[in-house]
């Protein structure tokens, strides 16, 4: 990912608007951009900031962006689980077709 397409997809992120793909590619940007981190940063601190205040809400964004940040690696992680899983039941099933097909030839 290019570090224009990753401020583009800033707000995605911080709306949870975003795809599993995209992303597992924004983080792994993320993890060796060190200046499109900060950018993360300053605008998830911007726009949450600006809704906090409308809202009136007390606030620790700092906090809520790594709580963010966690979640989103959280559930890659899990989509990775499930993935693996779909994966394996996959292969399981091509098995036992296999085997049924056997059964009935042999
Ligand atoms: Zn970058």
């Amino acid at each position: 990912m290019e570090c224009k397409n990753f401020e583009h997809l800033i707000p995605d992120f911080v709306g949870r608007k975003m795809d599993f793909r995209t992303l597992k590619e924004f983080c792994s940007h993320m993890e060796v951009c060190e200046e499109c981190k900060e950018e993360l940063v300053i605008q998830f601190l911007v726009t949450e900031g600006m809704q906090r205040l409308e809202d009136g809400d007390a606030f620790d964004l700092q906090n809520e962006l790594q709580i963010r940040l966690n979640e989103a690696e959280l559930s890659l992680r899990r989509h990775k689980k499930w993935r693996k899983l779909f994966i394996c039941l996959g292969i399981m099933a091509i098995l036992a077709v296999v085997g049924i097909v056997l059964w009935f030839v042999l």
